[in-house]
């Protein structure tokens, strides 16, 4: 079980719920960043005691380290601050909950520190992907997934004996707030109707992913990686409940599924506690009063997202980070309210028009497509 872990973006919605985690199983923290909830992260630092706490900028760090002048605590700032959190000395693992691309460099650091990474920040896979398996396998750590659909497709392959007999990963999709409507119907959603999804809480960006899918296709490339499964055999199938969390189908038809109710405590604590299992503080799934579990196909012509996510997958190379960086992009515009909901669907597809997917060698090439894509959606919506 991890015994010592850092935590970059403990301020968000996965970071918090990992520190009510690590207070039950009393796992030391080392480490806490955030990037400007200065207020929660001084509460977060005198009540976990960590050797570094990190914010986003230099003025906000000083200020904290001014609030926490009784303490005896290092304050980083910035990218540079997040990789010394990564590589904290006396962390074991490193749980990854910032939102973005930009943990990318962050988990490669913690990596090449010999940290195990329990994963929740999924957009460092689908920009950088190569890099991390590549990396990981190098240097002889573990990648615990915390996202619940493939907590659930590695809880699923804990009994399968040779991969060879697995014939295909399905990821559980809920539809979010815009199931079975159509793509006309959504072109003056509002942010606020957006950011109302059934089943989970979450962060502004992931919840805006859920909305318009794309956060299944960026699960579907996050998958890809962490499994080493060919995206031709990751299915979707949407799944309104939020109780089967994802399935493994073998060579002979037989399908494994994990459920439970809708809680990420229970896939960030396994990440954590792997291969054991704790009691966890979530609710106990009572299937009779569920009732129904339905399952749809998903419809790739209203959520063009997902579709442009598979596309990118087939391009290969740095097609994902492209489409990934150009998404990051949209979403801000949207929150900003600057862009219609659709439009976010539109500019991920162009992008990958727009912008020259290219072989992956190293860091420089997936932060050069990551910038290109953002520029190009700068450029249209200027
Ligand atoms: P939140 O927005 O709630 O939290 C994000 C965290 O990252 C906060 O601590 C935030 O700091 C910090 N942060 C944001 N931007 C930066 C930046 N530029 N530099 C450094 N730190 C930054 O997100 P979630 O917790 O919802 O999601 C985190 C990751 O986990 C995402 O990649 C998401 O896709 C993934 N995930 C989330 C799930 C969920 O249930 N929430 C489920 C599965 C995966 P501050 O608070 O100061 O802004
Ligand atoms: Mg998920």
């Amino acid at each position: 079980m991890t015994k010592n872990l850092s935590i970059l973006g403990s301020t968000g919605s996965i970071g918090t719920q990992t520190l009510s985690v690590c207070e039950k199983l009393g796992i030391n923290v080392t480490a806490l960043t955030a990037n400007s909830n200065i207020g929660l992260l001084e509460q977060q630092v005198r009540r976990f005691k960590p050797k570094l706490a990190v914010m986003g900028s230099e003025s906000l760090a000083l200020d904290l380290k001014q609030r926490l002048s009784d303490m005896d605590v290092k304050v980083s700032y910035g990218l540079d601050g997040l990789c010394e959190a990564a590589a904290e000395e006396s962390a074991d693992t490193v749980l990854t909950a910032v939102v973005g691309m930009i943990g990318l460099k962050p988990t490669l650091t913690a990596i090449a520190a010999k940290k195990n990474i329990a994963l929740a920040n999924k957009e460092t896979l689908v920009a950088g992907g190569s890099l991390v398996m590549k990396a990981a396998k190098e240097n002889g750590v573990m990648i615990y997934p915390v996202d619940s659909e493939h907590s659930a497709v590695f809880q699923c392959l804990q009994g399968c004996p040779d991969k060879k007999m697995l014939k295909k990963l399905i990821l559980t999709a809920s539809g979010g707030p815009f199931f079975g409507r159509s793509y006309d119907s959504l072109k003056d959603v509002t942010v606020e109707q957006a950011l109302n999804h059934p089943n989970w809480s979450m962060g502004a960006k992931i919840t805006i992913d859920s909305a318009s899918m794309m956060n299944k296709g960026l699960e579907v490339i996050e998958a890809r990686w962490l499994f080493d499964v060919p995206v031709e055999n990751i299915d979707v199938v949407v799944h309104r409940e939020s109780i089967v969390h994802s399935m493994i189908e073998y060579n002979d038809n037989s399908v494994i599924a994990q459920l439970g109710v809708p809680d990420m405590k229970i896939p960030i604590q396994y990440a954590l506690t792997y291969p054991e299992r704790y009691p966890c503080d979530v609710g106990v799934l009572d299937l009779s009063q569920v009732c129904t579990l339905s399952f749809y196909k998903p419809d790739y012509d209203t959520f063009k997202c997902l579709r442009a996510c598979k596309r990118a997958m087939s391009v290969g190379g740095t097609a994902t980070a492209i489409a990934n960086g150009a998404n990051e992009e949209a979403v801000r515009l949207f929150l900003d309210r600057k862009i219609s909901f659709t439009d976010i669907g539109d500019i991920v597809w162009d992008s990958l028009d727009a912008v020259g997917a290219r072989q992956i060698t190293c860091l420089d090439d997936v932060l050069t497509a990551d910038k290109a894509a953002r520029d190009f959606v700068k450029s249209i919506s200027r």
